[in-house]
């Protein structure tokens, strides 16, 4: 298998419209924030987001977050929206922080349970899970998002099969430019569709190899689909 290192951080930035991927590592850790003038938003926090804005932001910046977006519930995804929400209220956050997730992410449901069970007493911010079941675009302040819905899935238990995983690609728009980010997928048409023509695509390559698999994108699919955006960025690529 052709080996392709991926460097991160990874940054894109357009005017105001700008983009850090601190890793998309598979099986470890994911970590993007996206900001405008107005806005600052998370996308999936896995491990080490904290530590990671942490070396970039203030504490009034990262308490700033008013949005946070997974794409599914697999732990490279979400294992550090814990560690934020956490941080958010010893910090004392006060303006509310809205959760996007695919319907059916039983992870950031169970996450947030718990969460409100240990903290809800001193909490001062307001928590909303939004469950998204639908691609309706809506809009953030200075921030359109349209969810739509890839194909990811996971092995079963008895590793015979594959089975669906709710999963959720979104892209990104300000200012009349675009950043696509398929989260993890396999080959599906909306990606191709969302991808085409953004500014950028943000493509995972998670295939173990060359091979076509209902898990992940190859390293040959991925650039195809990547290639149709203006600019384009692999991750999620095996190390
Ligand atoms: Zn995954």
């Amino acid at each position: 298998m052709k080996k392709y290192n991926q460097k991160y951080p990874l940054i894109w930035k357009k005017k105001n419209f700008y983009i850090k991927i601190y890793c998309s590592i598979p099986n470890i850790a994911t970590g993007i924030i996206i900001t405008t003038e107005k806005s600052t938003i998370v996308v999936d926090p896995g491990d080490g987001i904290l530590r990671d804005l942490n070396k970039d932001y203030s504490a009034k910046e990262i308490l700033a977050i008013s949005d946070i977006f997974i794409s599914h519930g697999h732990h490279d995804h979400v294992g550090g929206v814990w560690s934020l929400l956490t941080y958010l209220s010893v910090m004392k956050k006060s303006t509310p922080l809205n959760i996007y997730y695919p319907k059916g992410c039983l992870e950031i449901e169970s996450i947030y349970k718990a969460f409100h069970n240990v903290y809800s007493h001193e909490l001062k911010y307001k928590i909303n899970l939004k469950e998204i079941d639908n691609s309706r675009t809506f809009l953030k302040k200075d921030l359109k998002i349209k969810p739509f819905k890839v194909n990811h899935r996971e092995p079963s238990d008895d590793g015979k099969e594959s089975i669906e995983v709710p999963s959720l690609g979104f892209k990104f728009e300000h200012n009349g430019k675009s950043i696509c980010y398929g989260g993890d997928t396999a080959y599906c048409d909306a990606l191709v569709n969302m991808a085409k023509g953004s500014d950028l695509a943000i493509i995972e390559a998670g295939a173990e190899n060359e091979n076509e698999s209902d898990l992940h994108l190859t390293i040959e699919q991925a650039s195809k689909i990547g290639r149709t955006a203006k600019q384009h960025f692999l991750v999620h690529v095996p190390e």
